[in-house]
């Protein structure tokens, strides 16, 4: 796959709150999207992601690096594991791996009530995490991500299977956000309802030209659905 932006606008056009005290750009500096007029457009920026992809190992690691991406913040549930599961597939395994080949530095931060679960994946797959029910996205999970990485917002990514979670945490700490599409439709009955909202959301996105163009393996291409698709787009 290809992960792509769109759009481009200074830095400094973008418009920023307060964060813990700090201003922060409040979408992230990897996104370049065009310029709307609204009262919407600030929050509906802070939703759009930097690039969508079907799935975890759909992610081009070498596309990342190249964007001088060096630490990568993952989610847990529904991106390298189906939620409440202890499986991660082989082709997970062989991502991770690649990403590690290529000097990646990972951590898994969620939002998880199961420590004891996240802490065998941790230690099973040699990924430090951090988790807590309500880390992200305006918790401080994201920022745990970065300290435990050691890399710059500028340098780091986040992937992960929620916009309100994932995507709209990443882009405020200043991350290049990707947006992968849920494994299961299995998951916590509070993401069930939030997921209405991220239907909207995407909606609204898609319609106003703001959603980046999902990226497909060659060999997944016109097979799999986007992860906009996954949601109902
Ligand atoms: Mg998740």
């Amino acid at each position: 796959m290809s992960l792509l932006a769109v759009g481009g606008v200074a830095e400094d056009e973008l418009p920023g709150r307060p964060i813990n005290g700090r201003r922060e750009p409040a979408i992230s500096r990897h996104q370049g999207l065009p310029r709307y007029g609204g009262s919407t457009t600030g929050w509906l920026k802070s939703l759009a992601p930097c690039a969508m992809a079907a799935s975890l190992t759909e992610v081009d690691i070498h596309d990342l690096k190249a964007r001088g991406i060096r630490g990568i913040i993952l989610d847990l549930d529904n991106t390298i594991t189906p939620w409440r599961s202890l499986e991660v597939s082989d082709g997970v395994l062989a991502w991770l791996k690649g990403a590690r080949a290529a000097g990646m530095r990972l951590c898994i931060i969620s939002n998880s009530s199961k420590a004891r679960r996240v802490a065998e994946l941790s230690e099973r797959l040699g990924i430090p995490a951090w988790a807590r029910v309500g880390g992200k996205p305006f918790g401080p999970g994201f920022q745990q991500g970065l300290t435990m990485l050691g890399t710059p917002p500028e340098a780091t990514a986040a992937i992960g299977d929620q916009l309100l979670s994932d995507v709209l945490g990443g882009n405020r700490h200043g991350l290049y956000t990707v947006f992968v599409a849920p494994m299961s439709a299995s998951e916590f009955v509070a993401t069930k309802l939030v997921r209405i909202a991220e239907r909207m959301a995407l909606r609204l996105l898609r319609r106003r030209g703001m959603l980046p163009a999902s990226g497909r393996g060659p060999a997944a291409r016109g097979k799999q659905p986007t992860a906009g698709e996954e949601l109902g787009e």
